[in-house]
């Protein structure tokens, strides 16, 4: 099978974890005879100093045309003082609404190598840790109307969070059809208490829950979820979440599990083209020393593989060659543990491979 790969390495550690990635697809490409062609696109720092656009028009098209899209990580104290609709994490934004993808799917699974990493008590990872949250991308309070303005002499700003039910319906179901596919638990989170875009949440989940009557919907406020998350994560399959709460959770749900280098995630709309990418960011402070850990982006190559291009014997590959790897030891600065042997990106990204060339 041949497949047309938009490749965007963008700042920090990006370009570091995005080669080792390749590599891997690269050794999957041998192994099982596909082609996989790459065409790079700058967004984020790099296409700003190049540029001057974290997203010029140009490189949003070569990744619409693609087949799909994998991204290291965007950003950096260098342009954190560009004005706001240049900064580079408006390229992120501008490319998930240029692609149309408006569901971003997140596992947050403990591997039981790594169990020791978690910062919860033994006894609550003991019970499990492995549930997926569905969080709604392009819609809500980020891509609300955002305002500045002076009142009486002072600064007012405003940002507006809106959701029409057509926007909720097919996160709703995206949420629905994910926990069909798990254990048929899905927990709708909002904050039904207080804001009215949280109330129409929970209308339209209860009008989908009777067309899913194989799925149990359980509502939570989104302040108990996150304390929920980390008194008893093991209650979850799937959570469904608005963007903001979702962001947020998402990155609790990620620390919980030991390594935030350790979580993919896809995100996907009505079409198979995918943005597939590690959850976290471009980690200046590791940047250029060859100690990040590259599996999240290797493991966004795997999501890509199974859910972008039908691909599902080479993604267990990949996700197998990861797990030999932890089982035999070997650990990047941010998963490392006592006993363990130590290793830089490059060599992580090595060891993969040749867990694949063994099988
Ligand atoms: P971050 O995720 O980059 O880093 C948080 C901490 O985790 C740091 O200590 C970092 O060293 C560590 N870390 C992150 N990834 C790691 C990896 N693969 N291996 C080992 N350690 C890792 O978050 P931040 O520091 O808040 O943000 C840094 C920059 O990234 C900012 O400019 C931010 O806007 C941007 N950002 C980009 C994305 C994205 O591209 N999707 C997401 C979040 C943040």
């Amino acid at each position: 099978m041949t497949k047309n790969i938009a490749v965007i390495r963008g700042d920090g550690i990006g370009p570091e974890i995005l080669e080792q990635a390749l590599k891997v697809l690269d050794k999957i490409a041998e192994i099982y005879g596909h082609t996989f062609n790459y065409t790079d696109v700058d967004m984020g720092g790099c296409a700003i100093d190049k540029w001057g656009n974290p997203l010029p028009e140009e490189m949003l098209k070569k990744c619409v045309e693609s087949d799909s899209v994998l991204l290291g990580a965007v950003g950096g104290e260098k342009w954190n003082n560009v004005p706001g609709d240049m900064r580079p994490e408006k390229g992120l934004l501008r490319l998930r609404a240029g692609m149309g993808v408006y569901s971003n799917n997140r596992p947050a699974k403990i591997w039981k190598q790594l169990a020791d990493a978690s910062p919860l008590k033994k006894e609550i990872v003991d019970k499990g840790i492995d549930f997926i949250i569905v969080r709604e991308l392009i819609g809500g309070i980020y891509f609300g109307e955002h305002t500045t303005s002076e009142e009486n002499s002072e600064k007012k700003a405003v940002d507006v969070l809106s959701y029409t039910e057509s926007e909720i319906e097919r996160i709703g179901r995206i949420g629905f059809e994910t926990a069909r596919k798990r254990n048929k638990r899905l927990c709708s989170v909002e904050k039904s208490n207080v804001l009215d875009s949280s109330r129409l949440w929970k209308a339209v989940m209860h009008r989908l829950e009777k067309e899913y009557p194989d799925v149990e919907l359980s509502d939570m406020l989104v302040d108990n979820c996150a304390m929920q998350i980390v008194k008893n994560p093991a209650q979850f399959d799937v959570i469904v979440t608005e963007n903001m709460f979702g962001d947020i959770l998402s990155d609790e749900a990620s620390m919980i599990t030991g390594s935030i280098g350790m979580i993919p995630s896809s995100s996907l709309g009505a079409t198979s083209c995918g943005l597939y990418e590690p959850i976290h960011g471009s980690a200046p402070d590791i940047a250029g020393m060859d100690i990040a850990n590259p599996i999240g982006t290797i493991l966004s190559s795997a999501m890509m593989l199974r859910y972008s291009f039908d691909m599902s014997k080479e993604a267990d590959a990949i996700e197998n060659a990861v797990s030999a790897v932890l089982d035999e030891g070997f650990r990047t600065a941010d998963i490392m543990s006592n006993g363990c042997k130590k290793v830089g990106c490059s060599e992580m990204g090595k060891l993969i491979i040749s867990q694949l060339e063994r099988k």
